[in-house]
C-alpha cells in the first residue's frame, strides 16, 4: 500500500512549523504525491493561526509546484461538549477539508469518559470530516462505542504517522482503532502530520502496521487518486 496524498501537514504559520507553502507543496512533489492537505492549527492553540487565516484559504492555487493544494484547518477539540475554534463568521467557508484533534494546551487530559463524551460531539459537528490522531496515549477514550458510530455520522478516521513517534504509548492503540475501523468498514486517512517540507508523505510506520492487520487498502481514502477523488467529489470539491 501507498498514499498518494498526505491530507495533515503544518506551515510556518503554526510557529512550530518551519517550511512555507510553497516549501510543502515542493515537498509533497518529491514524495511523488498528488496532492497535500495544509491544515495548520486552529486559533484556540497558542500558536495557531488566526482565524484570517482560514477566511483566506481560497486564494490559494489548487495547483502549486505540481501538486493539488486541498485547503485545510486542524481544529483544537476544546470541551467536553465538543466545542472547538472560534473560527469567526468566514473561517470556515474555504476550509475543505478539517480534522479536529485533541491538544494538551486546549484541553488538558481529563478522563476517558470526558474524551469519549467530547469525542461523541465531534461526530455530530458538520464542519469536521475527520478524527485527528486519536491513538493519543494522552487521550483514552471508548474507542468501539466512538469508531463504530463514525459512519453514521459520516466522519473518518486518521491514522498518524507522527503519533507513532512522537506520541509515547500511542502505537497500540492506533493498532487497535485501525483494527475497529476494519471491523466497522470506517475509512481512514493515512497521514505525517509533517511539520516541516522535508517529511510530508513520510507514513512508512503507519503503513506498516496497517499491513500488520491485513487492513483493506479500499478504506484508506488516500491510497488511490480514485478514492481522494470520491471521498472530496461526494462533498462537492474537485480537485483536478
Ligand atoms: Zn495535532
Ligand atoms: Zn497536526
Amino acid at each position: 500500500m501507498k498514499i498518494v496524498a498526505d491530507l495533515h501537514t503544518h506551515t510556518s504559520v503554526s510557529d512550530h512549523a518551519y517550511s512555507s507553502l510553497r516549501e510543502m507543496a515542493q515537498g509533497a512533489r518529491r514524495a511523488g504525491l498528488v496532492a497535500i492537505g495544509i491544515t495548520n492549527h486552529g486559533p484556540a492553540m497558542e500558536d495557531g493561526a488566526h482565524q484570517w487565516h482560514f477566511a483566506n484559504l481560497d486564494i490559494i492555487p489548487r495547483q502549486m509546484e505540481g501538486v493539488t493544494v486541498i485547503r485545510g484547518v486542524e481544529l483544537n477539540i476544546c470541551a467536553p461538549d465538543g466545542h472547538v475554534d472560534e473560527m469567526g463568521g468566514r473561517g470556515m467557508h474555504a476550509v475543505e477539508f478539517a480534522l479536529a484533534s485533541f491538544h494538551d494546551d486546549c484541553y488538558p487530559p481529563a478522563t476517558r469518559a470526558k474524551h469519549t463524551e467530547a469525542l461523541e460531539a465531534v461526530l455530530h459537528n458538520p464542519q469536521v470530516n475527520a478524527l485527528g490522531h486519536p491513538g493519543n496515549n494522552k487521550f483514552p477514550f471508548d474507542m468501539e462505542y466512538i469508531i463504530s458510530r463514525c459512519n453514521e455520522y459520516g466522519k473518518i478516521v486518521e491514522i498518524n504517522n507522527n503519533s507513532l513517534h512522537i506520541r509515547p504509548g500511542s502505537r497500540e492503540n492506533c493498532a487497535e482503532i485501525a483494527r475497529l475501523c476494519k471491523k466497522y468498514e470506517v475509512p481512514v486517512v493515512v497521514n505525517s502530520d509533517s511539520h516541516i517540507e522535508f517529511t510530508v508523505g513520510r507514513v512508512d510506520g503507519a503503513l506498516a502496521m496497517l499491513e500488520e492487520i491485513d487492513f483493506p487498502e479500499e478504506l484508506v481514502i488516500n491510497s488511490s487518486v480514485e478514492r481522494l477523488n470520491a471521498y472530496f467529489t461526494g462533498r462537492g470539491i474537485h480537485l483536478f
